[in-house]
Formats: structure tokens, sequence, C-alpha cells
């Protein structure tokens, strides 16, 4: 049976490979950049508000700090406690163009001692969990000198 890829938020990222992008919101009127995506208003005070066009975001950044995630989080966080906790890397990225921050998890493997602060990473596609019918899709920041 073939399990769908489904992203685990919509209309967040977009793309394969080498085209995979995040996805943001652009105010016409002011030109600040949202993402998470804001498809409601402008969120700059000093702005009217203008239409907010989807945008793709820049595929690489810098790390601007990071951490490791070693303890299973509690609820109503959904974990399942018959499974190993797998650690994974958190990465907080600033975007090149955008200068803007976003989070996102290593890829498995690497871990925090493979990173730091200042270290250049692209966006990549990534798997965030799998059940019997799905495999949940999300992305990921892997370091350009990993490639
Ligand atoms: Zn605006």
């Amino acid at each position: 049976m073939t399990r769908t890829r489904t992203p685990v938020v919509a209309d967040w990222f977009t793309g394969e490979g080498e085209e995979f992008r995040l996805l943001g919101t652009r105010c016409a009127a002011c030109s600040a950049v949202f993402f998470p995506r804001e498809d409601g208003f402008c969120r700059n005070p000093g702005c009217g508000g203008g239409e907010l066009v989807e945008v793709p975001l820049s595929r690489r950044g810098r790390v601007w700090s990071y951490t490791d995630g070693r303890y299973r989080p509690p609820l109503p966080y959904v974990s399942d406690p018959d499974v190993a906790w797998e650690p994974y890397t958190l990465l907080a990225v600033e975007l090149e163009a955008e200068r803007m921050v976003v989070l996102g998890q290593a890829p498995p493997g690497v871990t925090a001692a493979d990173v730091e602060v200042g270290m250049e990473v692209e966006v990549v596609p990534g798997v965030l969990n799998e059940d019997a019918e799905t495999v949940w899709t999300t992305w990921h920041f892997r370091p350009v000198s990993a490639r």
C-alpha cells in the first residue's frame, strides 16, 4: 500500500528537492513578510493594510540559535510512550533575504554538536511523523556543508 504524503500544516511549504521552499505572505502596501503566513490582515502597526500575497521564502539562511530536544515533551504534546524518544536538534534560522528567524528541526542524524551559530543552512523536505496511512511532511534545515 502506498501511503499518502500530507503536509503537517497546509500551505506553509511547497515543492520537492531543490525546488522546496517555505511559503510566507507579503503585504503589498508595506512589504512586511510573515511566516507563519498571515492571511487576515497586515500586523505592521504602522501600515494601513494591504493585500497579503503568498511568497516563497529564501532557501538559505544562517543559524541564529539552536538547542536539542532530549526529553519527551509533556501533554498535550502527542507522543507514544511505548516508543523510545528520539532526540532531535532544533534550529532558529535567520533567512537570507527576509532577515526573519524561523524555527525548524535539523534532519535526523544532525546533532547539536554538528551545528554552530552563523553556519549556513538550507531548507529541505522532511518527515515529521508516519502512521499506517500517512507520511506527515514538514521542513528541515540542513547544514549546507552536509550536502
Ligand atoms: Zn502592511
